[in-house]
């Protein structure tokens, strides 16, 4: 169809396309087609076709080196033209545009004042540790713990006294068995400061180089996280797992690029320091924008189950208590369920993690492992308890779930047995409530169910009760 027998419609289409493109790209940076730099990094822009940039810099460096030419060596380059008619001017537009890198995913730092922490705006941490209690079960003195070094660090993020006054980072190092809540304490802590979290396993870690990801890698995460938005994911929070699994290799022959190398390398980006993150991708490679993030206020939390630490303490603290005045009972801690909340910085030191890495770590603290207790109050208690959405599910259908006491008894019990915490929890109560799902949608006239010890225990069936309060036992 010619331009002519457009239909003014069809113009206005076009047009309301051009503005949608327009607002796309001006969502996102600029990258400069010589150098790949983006906007943020390489300054102003100077488009020199569609979706074709230069940055000032390199502008600069094309213009100073045609200036270089003098007249004569103008004249020459116009002569040499026309002696060899072949040569002509590159047209800029004759290029590809599939090869200019176009419209990276990097997101705009906004122009408007960087919204930083309003110090008035910080919960205090009375109130982070109450919306905590409201998810997280037990776990006390963790939950305080979190709570304070939270405050503190986003106060001075806030106050940016880390300048003047050299506060050090409250960065943190949890400790505590499997399933004992620490990813969720985390994950929970970023949902209601609403800030970004990356979630890292340092097992995948290794030294730039080697097989696995570099660890720069869970600061490019993190801007993920916070959705390219790098004063955002500034400001975010990085949660390190399993970092027991750093531990030096004892009695190493050979380079240890998984363990002490990983812990070295990431000395300075729990300290702060600038780094420099692929957008959007994994490595760094020429087509990849990058973008520096500074990490001197991001906090990073480092989780391990740190296994064996407990012999550690204990051959420590028995050492001490045989020994001097006071020498006690040999075997006094053996028994001390709560063994693990004498940690100290030595103790980790002995377990093989560097002190320069443990000393980035100011804050140490442990969770307890769950008892049974906890962990009947983990299904039933928190917002989102897991008992708690199976009934929200059944009373769509206007069915009324109820658990006994005894039946929650015997599945913390049986939860217990596995070793995996409060982890093992949402399986068995899976698998209890699949046949229930199953069936009670089949008769409308069914009104509760309550699940007895008996069901858990495969010995009995579930307490139906019709909606005439007729009850019928399983
Ligand atoms: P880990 O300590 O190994 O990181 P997680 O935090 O991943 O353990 O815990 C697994 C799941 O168990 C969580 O998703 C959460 O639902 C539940 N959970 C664990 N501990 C608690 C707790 N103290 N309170 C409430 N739920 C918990």
């Amino acid at each position: 169809m010619s331009e002519e027998m457009k239909t003014e419609e069809e113009l206005i289409d076009v047009s309301t396309e051009d503005t949608e493109d327009q607002e796309e790209t001006d969502k996102y940076q600029k990258i400069c087609c010589m150098c790949h730099r983006s906007e943020s990094k390489a300054g102003k822009m100077i488009p020199l076709m569609k979706d074709m940039m230069i940055c000032t810099d390199c502008m600069q460096k094309s213009l100073s080196s045609l200036s270089q030419l003098d007249n004569n060596g103008y004249q020459e380059l116009m002569e040499l033209s026309k002696k060899f008619p072949n040569i002509q001017m590159i047209n800029l537009s004759d290029f590809p545009t599939q090869q200019i890198p176009q419209k990276q995913k990097v997101k705009k730092k906004k122009n408007e004042p960087a919204p930083t922490f309003d110090i008035k705006s910080i919960p205090a941490p009375h109130k982070i540790k109450a919306s905590l209690d409201e998810y997280v079960i037990g776990q006390e003195y963790a939950k305080k713990v979190i709570s304070v070094g939270v405050y503190n660090h986003y106060k001075r993020v806030a106050t940016g006294t880390m300048d003047d006054i050299e506060i050090e980072k409250s960065n943190m190092l949890m400790i505590g068995p499997t399933g004992s809540g620490k990813t969720y304490l985390v994950k929970t802590l970023a949902r209601l400061l609403d800030v970004p979290l990356a979630i890292a396993d340092a097992t995948s870690l290794t030294e730039a180089g080697y097989i696995g990801d570099d660890i720069e890698s869970v600061v490019s995460k993190l801007l993920a996280a916070a959705d390219n938005d790098v004063e955002k994911a500034e400001r975010g929070i990085i949660f390190i797992d399993e970092i027991d699994k750093l531990a030096k290799k004892k009695n190493a022959t050979q380079r240890d690029v998984s363990g002490e190398s990983v812990q070295q390398g990431m000395l300075k980006l729990l300290e702060g320091s600038e780094i420099e993150v692929p957008v959007g991708a994994n490595s760094k490679n020429a087509m990849v924008p990058l973008e520096t993030v500074n990490t001197r206020n991001i906090l990073f939390i480092c989780g391990g189950a740190f296994p064996g630490l407990e012999d550690i303490i204990k051959e420590r603290l028995n050492k001490q208590a045989s020994i001097g005045f006071q020498a006690d009972l040999k075997d006094k801690y053996d028994d001390d369920p709560n063994i693990l909340e004498r940690v100290t910085n030595e103790d980790i030191r002995r377990f093989g993690m560097i002190p320069e890495f443990i000393g980035r770590l100011p804050i140490v603290f442990t969770l307890r492992g769950l008892d049974q207790q906890m962990l009947v109050k983990i299904l039933k208690e928190p917002r989102n308890a897991i008992l708690k959405q199976y009934q929200k599910l059944l009373a769509l259908d206007e069915v009324q779930l109820e658990f006994n006491d005894d039946a929650l008894e015997a599945i913390a019990a049986r939860a217990l047995e596995k070793k995996t915490g409060a982890r093992a929890l949402r399986a068995i109560i899976e698998e209890i409530m699949l046949d229930i799902m199953y069936e009670i949608p089949k008769d409308d006239n069914i009104g509760k169910v309550t699940i007895t010890r008996e069901y858990i225990e495969h010995t009995g069936g579930p307490q139906i009760t019709l909606r005439g309060d007729m009850v019928i036992y399983g």
